[in-house]
């Protein structure tokens, strides 16, 4: 007999056919002997709406309120998703947020998960009652409802497997798993039986939507067994796995490099012309740090002339229009010429743990993207990924090409 905690997405739980048929999975745990703790997101599109709502009677409405409206969605789902479980002669009740409690701190519309209460829990999954839990909901020190930020779903089922020490946590979504590649994108693409936490996170936080980045550090830190499956699979189990998420160590033969993606989200700029002085870089960044501006990727030449030289940064493309206002504001104090925004790059990245062991594997991407006329921008680098910026254009090109160079294409 297992503990095991399943997450069922947005579109898993889109209407009420879905929600029976997610309805079904648990079932089938259930009746396996195990114990089943499941963690819901709202419908499809319905967050989208209540955030919509919250907008329109004001773009600067109170956070605490927010949560109040944007948490709704899975206390829907909750409730009827243990009703589809009632009427499958399943013994189960929702748990919202406040009544297990979630407590989280009191950062409105983005909380971070403290501590879950698990004692009652664990008596009730003991009786053989399925709890149901509402993904992305807390209760603040405040008292108050938070909830956790979008795509929150998914760090509550990390969290509540933590919690209860469950031997797995599965995400039910709309895709078989994780890919090597965007399976839209490159016909070749592979579904991946076993991922490192560290590719997830990576992958995660470079434009694979599949997992929320914070639920996937939260699974590294607890050692979480993940699996990523399709909800829409009727044949696909937690005994036909989908991509399993986990540490390194129980990965005997490590691939060189096991993806490649792309992000759209990032945008570039150049201030040309900049004062070659200790503190310009400090003052720059400095600025939009303050401003709570994450910058990415980062590149500087000396000055040849020993006087002045060039800086080029992205920022997320929702940052740029700030990052162009505080700096022009500062043009004189930083001392540069000139300031060039561009929106028409693309991050373009290959992820591997097999990197570390491996030489040669920077060198095949720029050779690859070389070949092809692609002119890189930027590049940027951590143990076990490359990432180069591109013009937008070449995103597609570059992705394709890039999954056959590294041998990742299904034979
Ligand atoms: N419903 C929330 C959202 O759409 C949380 C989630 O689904 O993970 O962001
Ligand atoms: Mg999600």
């Amino acid at each position: 007999m297992a503990l095991i905690v399943q997450k069922f997405g947005g579109t898993s739980v889109a209407d009420l056919d879905r929600i029976a048929a997610a309805a079904v999975k648990v079932k089938q745990e259930v009746e396996r002997g195990n114990q089943v703790a499941v963690v819901v997101s709202a419908m499809a599109g319905v967050t989208n709406e209540l955030v919509e709502l919250t907008r329109k009677v004001s773009p600067l409405h109170d956070a605490r309120e927010y949560d109040v409206v944007v948490s709704t969605g899975e206390q829907v789902t909750s409730g009827l998703m243990a009703m589809c479980l009632q009427a499958q002669g399943i013994a189960a009740r929702s748990w919202l947020g406040w009544q297990i409690p979630v407590h989280t701190d009191d950062a409105h519309g983005r909380a971070r998960i403290l501590d879950i209460e698990s004692a009652e829990l664990i008596r009730r999954l003991g009786d053989r009652q399925v709890a149901v839990v509402p993904g992305f909901q807390g209760l603040g020190s405040d008292h108050r409802m938070t909830t956790l930020g979008r795509g929150g779903s998914d760090i509550t089922a990390v969290a509540l497997a933590a919690a209860l020490k469950a031997q797995r946590c599965d995400i039910y979504t709309d895709v078989d798993g994780v890919f090597t590649a965007d399976p839209r994108i490159v016909a070749g693409a592979r579904r991946l039986a076993k991922i490192t936490y560290e590719e997830m996170l990576e992958l995660a936080s470079l434009g694979a939507k599949v997992l929320q980045t914070r639920s996937v550090e939260l699974a590294m830190k607890h050692n979480v067994r993940l699996q990523v499956l399709s909800s829409f699979n009727e044949a696909i189990g937690s005994d036909t796995p989908g991509t399993l998420v986990l540490g390194d160590e129980e990965i005997m033969e490590q691939e060189m490099v096991s993806g490649v993606t792309y992000s759209r989200d990032d945008a570039k700029v150049t201030l040309i012309g900049v004062a070659d002085r200790p503190g310009v870089a400090a003052a720059t960044f400095g600025t939009l740090a303050d401003a709570a501006i994450n910058v990415d990727m980062i590149v500087q030449n000396i000055a040849e002339d020993g006087r002045s030289t060039d800086i080029t940064f992205t920022v997320a493309n929702d940052d740029l229009a700030r990052t162009v206002e505080l700096l022009t504001a500062l043009q004189e104090q930083l001392g540069f010429a000139r300031l060039v925004p561009d929106r028409n790059v693309v991050k373009v990245s290959v992820i591997g743990v097999g990197m570390r062991s491996h030489a040669g594997i920077a060198q095949r991407m720029f050779q690859t993207l070389g070949d092809r006329g692609i002119n890189i921008q930027v590049i940027s680098t951590s143990e076990i990924k490359i990432s180069v910026l591109i013009a937008e254009e070449f995103a597609e090109l570059a992705v394709r090409a890039l999954h056959a160079a590294y041998g990742l294409d299904k034979e």
